[in-house]
């Protein structure tokens, strides 16, 4: 059983296609932390997680409003939310992560912003900026389900050459 792998994606189509198959196999209760500087492919990575997942909806950066809420075909829902901008851990407190867990998988970009208020099981994923095209991302597994979403990025990772 692993529960960290590291990859080096090549370019921008890479990082989503291996999204598009994280996001194919997500789940309600599914917490995905994206953490990464401006620029290191976080919502890069959820346009492929949305994809995958058949989202109806185009992904975009939720700027100003805080989450962006994505529909399929059979009333789930898939949460994107940037914490980019919040600035205390009393605004976070208002996020109600948990009826967003009960709803549908939930996606984080910037979940160092609200430390204090995301559960201890989860899949948080470390990008960085290496080249123009080259980003480092990092998986770690914080629980049981998070061990097999890895084993499928590994899976993912491994049939993409
Ligand atoms: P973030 O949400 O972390 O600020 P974005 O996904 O919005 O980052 O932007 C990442 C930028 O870097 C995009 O312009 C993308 O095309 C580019 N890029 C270049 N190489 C990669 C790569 N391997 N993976 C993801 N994005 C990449
Ligand atoms: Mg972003």
């Amino acid at each position: 059983m692993i529960n960290t792998l590291d990859f080096l994606s090549h370019n921008p189509e890479q990082t989503r296609r291996i999204g598009m198959r994280l996001g194919a196999v997500l789940q309600a209760g599914d917490l995905i932390c994206l953490q990464g500087d401006l620029g290191a492919g976080k919502t890069t990575f959820v346009q492929g997680i949305a994809q995958g997942w058949s989202s109806l909806d185009s992904v975009s950066s939720p700027t100003f409003i805080l989450v962006n809420i994505y529909r399929r075909n059979d009333q789930s829902r898939l949460f994107h939310m940037d914490a980019y901008r919040l600035d205390s851990t009393p605004e976070a407190e208002e996020l109600d992560l948990d009826s967003m867990l009960a709803e549908g998988a939930l996606i984080v970009e910037w979940p160092e912003r609200m430390a204090g208020i995301i559960p201890a099981e989860r899949l948080w994923v470390n990008l960085e900026h290496v080249t123009d095209e080259e980003r480092e991302m990092k998986f770690n597994a914080h629980g049981k389900r998070y061990v097999e979403l890895l084993e499928v990025i590994q899976h993912a990772i491994a049939g993409d050459h």
